[in-house]
């Protein structure tokens, strides 16, 4: 059967040049970065070249950049180490209501410690409400989580007015940048955001490895103890065939940001056009989105439905978090959103990739098309 592949927000299939560098990496590098001696500097000299190039990505210094097991760990990695850091100062975290659970139950997992922690509301079109910010930053704050682009909508966020009023505040600002890394241009710099995070597996990389980026300053305790692997900052020896595979994807997005943006965008566009003919259906997220996203609700339809049924069919989609996926609990970020519960209920997230071709595309329209006719007849 023919099978589409548009679930890239969940996971990426593996660059064919990202596994040719881990496969090497794997065989000859296997030296401990720690070691003295060649074998050990070979491994070294793998980390630290694949450090520059994740940096790259972001316009970032490498020495900034800290290697994690995973985005999930790099979140927490931020969120605790700034609480820890920060002590008894302002003991208050806010994060948008739509961050991902590597985000929000990482912060609930801190108010069971006493820490004071408030989502911030978010738009009807799924973009951050800058006056309940405002509101929120009323009272001191030492940390702010705002990610850079939605994973089920693919609503950019406005993190310029994020951090005006932030930083106003004396609050720090975590950016979660996983979902937006190598699909839009992401410069720390110019984002003015004190922390970010990525992962690998989102950018034709491997699964199991993420990065934080802390700005040089940053006061961030560390969360893993052990060897003095990554400056101090999350000990642990290296995986370095990982890392080789991040470097090499980072450095491959950055390459074909722009060809890929342009790629998706069309890809979306079609496929927008496609769903949005279909009797009943709403989109859900609007513009600035990432170019690969879109959130369609189905009137009447339940979305884990027509998710098995689209997957009979060869397309291969999502409704709600795929991080989550297993649990049929409603997004939180459509709830967030206040869209209806039904309209809740029958959205599905398609997210394209750099591999996918208008065969694709015209194979999910179909299937979409199909599917939701059939199950409003039952
Ligand atoms: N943050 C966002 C926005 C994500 O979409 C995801 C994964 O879906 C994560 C964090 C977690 O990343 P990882 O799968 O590397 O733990």
């Amino acid at each position: 059967m023919r099978r589409s592949y548009l679930d890239h927000n969940a996971t990426t299939p593996l660059d064919p040049e990202v596994l040719a560098v881990m496969t090497a990496v794997l065989s000859e590098d296997y030296g401990n970065p720690s070691s003295i001696h060649w074998f050990g500097q070979r491994a070294r000299a793998v980390v630290e070249q694949a450090r520059e190039s994740v940096a790259r990505l972001v316009g970032a210094r490498a020495s900034d950049v800290v290697f994690t097991a995973s985005g999930t760990e790099a979140d927490n990695m931020a969120l605790c180490g700034v609480c820890a850091a920060a002590g008894g100062r302002s003991r208050r975290i806010l994060y948008a209501a739509i961050e991902h659970h590597a985000v929000i139950h990482c912060a609930r997992s801190l108010a069971e410690e006493g820490w004071s922690v408030a989502p911030v509301r978010v738009d009807g079109r799924g973009r951050l409400d800058l006056d309940h910010l405002s509101t929120c930053l009323a009272e001191p704050t030492a940390l702010v989580a705002v990610m850079l682009a939605n994973n089920e909508t693919g609503v950019i966020q406005p993190l310029d007015d994020v951090v005006r009023l932030a930083h106003a505040k004396g609050a720090l600002v975590l950016c979660d940048a996983v979902q937006a890394a190598g699909k839009i241009e992401i410069d720390t710099a110019a984002l003015g955001v004190d922390l970010l995070t990525l992962s690998a597996h989102k950018l034709y990389g491997p699964k199991g490895v993420g990065a934080l980026w802390i700005r040089h300053g940053t006061p961030l305790k560390a969360l893993v103890h052990g060897g003095g692997q990554e400056r101090h900052r999350r000990a642990g020896t290296e995986n370095v065939a990982g890392i080789a595979g991040f470097g090499r994807a980072a450095s491959l997005a950055r390459e074909r940001l722009s060809a890929d943006a342009t790629h998706l965008r069309d890809l979306r566009e079609a496929l927008d056009k496609e769903l949005l003919a279909i009797t009943g259906a709403q989109r859900n997220g609007e513009e600035p989105r990432l170019p690969n996203t879109t959130n369609v609700s189905f009137e009447g339809v339940e979305a884990e439905s027509l998710v098995l049924a689209l997957d009979l069919a060869g397309v291969a989609v999502a409704s709600g978090a795929a991080c989550s996926s297993g649990s049929i609990e409603p997004s939180h970020v459509l709830r967030a959103m206040r869209l209806p519960p039904a309209r809740v209920r029958g959205a599905l997230r398609f997210s394209l990739g750099r591999h996918n071709t208008t065969a694709d595309i015209s194979q999910a329209a179909v299937a979409v098309r199909e599917a939701v006719a059939r199950q409003r007849t039952r």
